[in-house]
This record gives structure tokens, C-alpha cells and sequence, in this order.
């Protein structure tokens, strides 16, 4: 049984998904050892013309639920590597993450599928990077044959939201995984919490020891910034380096920043 508020929901998010009324934003990140853009993350985004702005954290389960997510897993893969093209073309050489949900990883030929879809547009694998979340019902030490699919072919794997919900220890032990990205949660409230910085201080140690490289989300203010990149954090993303952005806006945003970066490194 759908409750009625799905339904609506649903109805308006498969029209969305049919008239290609999504978007892709795109949220930079850099490394903390000198600034530059290093990855940008894809994050879908839509507009109804009924309910307003949507939250991805509303219809992505929701799409999870009603066997949608393939297509949107698929349309919001195929938007973003033509993006990468664009930006190729106009001199931007980063890499893309990509948030794929557990669900989408159960075929054991997803990862051939992602590999044709690099070659078919000439994007090199090695430019993307998958973002993964655990969920209650999804566990990700099912999908180990999927993983190391992917990392064969040079495509990265990154452990989303670590710290928070169903994200473990025992997946970083036996997964493929190239990348952390701590949560926000514990990147908030680091000037205040001594046990937040005891435990990111801790997360980087140990990614550092797996030979994992780790990114810290959720980067609001100049104070967090310094003690990542003092704590030898490898990158940042955040509202303070730039909210999502639309594809237009990427190359004044760098310009932007590059100021921003070298007078936040002289003081
Ligand atoms: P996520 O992968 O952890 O993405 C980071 C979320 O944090 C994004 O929310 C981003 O806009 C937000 N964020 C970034 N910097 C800051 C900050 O400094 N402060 C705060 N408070 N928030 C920040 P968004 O775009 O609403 O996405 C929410 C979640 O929805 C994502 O979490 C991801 O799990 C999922 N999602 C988004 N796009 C997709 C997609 O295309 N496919 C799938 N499967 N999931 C997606
Ligand atoms: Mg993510
Ligand atoms: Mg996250």
C-alpha cells in the first residue's frame, strides 16, 4: 500500500524524471593541501512546478522504494559525464563523485554498464569517484564482488556520512574503499567539542594508516577549515568553499576562490 503523500510524490517524480525536469548541481572540493579544486560532487536536484523545491533526502528513498532509482541512478550518471566533457573542454581537468545507492550496486554487471558509459563519451574511470551510504536494509559487505568490480577498473569508492548511521569499521576492513568522507556531524561543532576533534583527528590518522585519502563534509566556517588542514585532512567540501553549483557557475567560482584560499593561507 502507497500512503497518499507518496503518491503524490511519486506521481510528480516519475513526470520529472520522464520531461527531464531534474538537474544536476555541483559542489567543488579541494584538497587542504593547496587549495586547488580537486573533485566536484553531482547532486540531483528537483524544481516541481506544484510542490516547490524537493529534497534529494525525500524522493531518492522514495525512488528507492518504487524501483526507480536505476533510471534515476542512470540519467544522473549519464548528465554528469557529459558535464565532465563540457568542462574538460573549457580546461577544467577534476574528478566526479557520484552518489549511488546501495540498491543500484545488487547486478553484478552495474560496474561493466558505468565502464561502457565512460568509454562510449571518452571520460577516463579514473576521473570518477562513487559515493556509497550503508542503509538498514542494503548492507555493503553483501556487494563485495560489485566493489572490487569497480575498483578494477580504476574507478575510485568512497564510504559517504562515515561516523554516522550504518557506516562501519568492519566495511573499511573488508571493502575496496579509496576514500572516507567524515560526516558532517562531526566536522559542526569543532571548535567547541573537544571530542569531535579527538575523533576527527582519529578518523584521519586511520584512513592515513589503510592508505585511504579522507574528506571532511559540512566545512561552514574558516575555524573548521584551519584545524582540517592542520589535522592533515586531504580535502574539504562545504557551504563555506561553495554551496552546489550550476555548471555555468564552476569557473568563477575557482577564479573566486583562488583569492579566497591565498589570503585564508597568509592570515
Ligand atoms: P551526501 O552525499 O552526504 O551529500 C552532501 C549533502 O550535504 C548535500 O545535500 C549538500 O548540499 C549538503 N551540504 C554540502 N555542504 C554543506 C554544508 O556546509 N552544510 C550543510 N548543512 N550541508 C551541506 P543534498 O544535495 O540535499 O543531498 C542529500 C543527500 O541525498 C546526499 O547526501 C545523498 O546521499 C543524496 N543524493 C543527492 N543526490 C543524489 C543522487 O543523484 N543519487 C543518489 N542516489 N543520492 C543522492
Ligand atoms: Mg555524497
Ligand atoms: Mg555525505
Amino acid at each position: 500500500m502507497i500512503a497518499a503523500s507518496d503518491l503524490a510524490l511519486l506521481d510528480g517524480f516519475e513526470r520529472a524524471l520522464i520531461n527531464e525536469r531534474l538537474h544536476m548541481v555541483y559542489q567543488p572540493k579541494v584538497s587542504l593541501a593547496d587549495g586547488s579544486l580537486k573533485r566536484v560532487e553531482a547532486l540531483v536536484r528537483w524544481d516541481d512546478p506544484k510542490l516547490g523545491p524537493v529534497p534529494p533526502s525525500r524522493f531518492v528513498p522514495m525512488a528507492e522504494r518504487h524501483g526507480l532509482i536505476d533510471l534515476l541512478t542512470n540519467w544522473g550518471l549519464t548528465t554528469s559525464l557529459h558535464q565532465w566533457l563540457e568542462w574538460r573542454a573549457a580546461g577544467l581537468d577534476l574528478e566526479i563523485a557520484f552518489n549511488i545507492s546501495a540498491l543500484s550496486l545488487q547486478y553484478l554487471d552495474f560496474p561493466d554498464l558505468v565502464e561502457r558509459m565512460c568509454r562510449a563519451l571518452d571520460v577516463p574511470a579514473e576521473r570518477l569517484v562513487l559515493e556509497l551510504t550503508e542503509g538498514a536494509t542494503q548492507p555493503l559487505v553483501k556487494l563485495m564482488d560489485t566493489l572490487t568490480r569497480f575498483r578494477i577498473k580504476g574507478i575510485g569508492l568512497a564510504l559517504d556520512d562515515f561516523g554516522v548511521g550504518y557506516s562501519s569499521l568492519m566495511q573499511l576492513k573488508q571493502l575496496p574503499f579509496t576514500d572516507i568522507k567524515i560526516d558532517r556531524f562531526f566536522v559542526k561543532d569543532l571548535a567547541e567539542s573537544n571530542d569531535s576533534r579527538v575523533i576527527v583527528a582519529a578518523i584521519i590518522a586511520m584512513a592515513h594508516g589503510l592508505g585511504l585519502t579522507v574528506t571532511a563534509e559540512g566545512v561552514e566556517t574558516e575555524g573548521q577549515l584551519r584545524f582540517l588542514a592542520e589535522a592533515k585532512c586531504d580535502v574539504a567540501q562545504g557551504y563555506l568553499i561553495a554551496t552546489p553549483l550550476a555548471p555555468a557557475e564552476m569557473a568563477a567560482w575557482n577564479a573566486d576562490w583562488a583569492r579566497r584560499w591565498a589570503k585564508f593561507r597568509a592570515a
